[in-house]
């Protein structure tokens, strides 16, 4: 019998974790010299150790671990993890369903109950992500349940839990068969070429995929699209279905060019039709204002910091700058597609954001579309800070 471990929070956080909130802040802690082993199963409780929560105990960058039960009888065992494993993926049992989309996630963190936990699936495989040390100490849960519970071909694992969520370097097969990776998944009929062997980049953000439908539907036909931050190109895959006439895609990782055709071929397209440009995207802005290049449709997806040779960017600072590099290019009437995952600011911050632009760049939008999470990333409507993701598509008018 392990002993109990009683974490003291003050009576801000004891509130919040009342009222559903998920995560236990640091700051909270009253009594942290008690945390010792992460994994350790912890019971926290008010100023006069009265029982308000089972959690675990595991450092990530925005907490020290994450509340899994509110009822003091609740064991933190097997059926605990089978449970909640069993009910997300009853939760998607439309996508399981859907024989045009192949990929999406089947666990979202705190969102299904286990925080620090995600589970994704791509065509038969898991890939499952560990966000701290302590939920990884408690794998052989997961693992035990997704053996009892699933038909699987193969399970791969991405430890994100040296500092900031960063990826460690290592093998991530798990079990199962190994995939003979590329593999090529489905979503809403297009293919995306996927290698779970391949670091923290699978080749394809999932939770852009209402996204990518939109821009597909709504905005591409026989548009001129230029994508920046353009990763594997997936934004200009979802364009050239909806009918663009040609798309540029602009990232300063070299990788990104091979990674790019890869996609735009195993769609049938043609990369050579296509611009695909090696460079950072503040020095192709300049180029673009030079030579006076102007598209319809402007897509910018920044990651939340970057730093190149020449610049340092943040989404929290530089986004109204970055907009309003892309207001000059785009051409009246064109659309912007504007995206972060930024989790330091929500939707109405943004909002501010674009508002500076368009007034520095005495230009005038209309926004004709917002979004965030797509269902499978499941978030508590409570607490919004999970949901991560914002998205605004306007128009520029003038
Ligand atoms: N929009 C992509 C995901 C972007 S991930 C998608 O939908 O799949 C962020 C990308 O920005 C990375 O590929 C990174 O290489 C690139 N990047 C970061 N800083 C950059 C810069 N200054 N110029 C160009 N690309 C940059």
């Amino acid at each position: 019998m392990t002993k109990t471990i009683d974490l003291q929070l003050n009576a801000k956080s004891i509130a919040d974790i009342k009222k559903g909130y998920p995560l236990i802040l640091k700051e909270a802690a009253l009594n942290p010299e008690v945390l010792k082993e992460e994994g350790s199963i912890i019971r926290l409780v008010d100023r006069n150790w009265r029982f308000v929560a089972k959690g675990y105990y595991g450092e990530q960058n925005k907490g020290i671990g994450w509340v899994l039960s509110r009822d003091e009888n609740e064991q933190i065992d097997f059926d605990f993890f089978e449970g909640k494993i069993r009910k997300a993926l009853e939760r998607r049992e439309s996508y399981f369903n859907d024989p045009i989309t192949t990929a999406f996630r089947v666990f979202n963190g705190e969102g299904d109950g286990i925080g620090g936990l995600t589970i994704d699936y791509f065509d038969g495989f898991f890939m499952i992500s560990w966000y701290s040390e302590g939920i990884y100490k408690l794998k052989h849960h997961v693992y035990g349940v997704l053996e009892k519970i699933v038909d699987y071909k193969g399970i791969y694992e991405k430890k994100r839990f040296d500092t900031k969520g960063q990826y460690i370097e290592q093998d991530d097969f798990v079990r199962g068969e190994q995939g003979d990776f590329p593999i090529i998944v489905k979503e809403n009929g297009m293919n995306f070429a996927i290698d779970l062997n391949d670091g923290a980049m699978t080749g394809i953000f999932l939770d852009q995929r209402d996204v990518r439908q939109s821009i597909r539907e709504n905005y591409s036909e026989g548009k001129n699209v230029l994508n920046t931050f353009s990763y594997t190109g997936a934004f200009s895959v979802a364009a050239l279905h909806g009918g663009a006439q040609k798309t540029t895609n602009i990232d300063l990782a070299s990788r990104s060019e091979a990674k790019t055709i890869e996609q735009l071929s195993v769609n049938g397209f043609d990369y050579e039709q296509q611009e695909i440009r090696v460079m950072d995207v503040f020095d192709y802005f300049r180029y673009a204002k030079r030579h006076e290049l102007k598209f319809d449709l402007v897509i910018l997806d920044p990651p939340s910091f970057a730093r190149s040779k020449k610049y340092t960017f943040s989404t929290a600072r530089n986004y109204p700058e970055l907009l309003m590099d892309a207001i000059a290019v785009t051409e009246k009437n064109g659309i912007i597609v504007a995206s972060t995952n930024n989790a330091s600011f929500g939707m109405k911050r943004f909002k501010t954001f674009i508002e500076k632009a368009f007034n520095d760049a005495d230009s005038i939008y209309k926004i004709l579309e917002e979004s965030s999470l797509p269902r499978d990333f499941r978030t508590s409507r409570d607490f919004p800070e999970f949901n991560y993701l914002k998205v605004v598509i306007l128009q520029k008018t003038k």
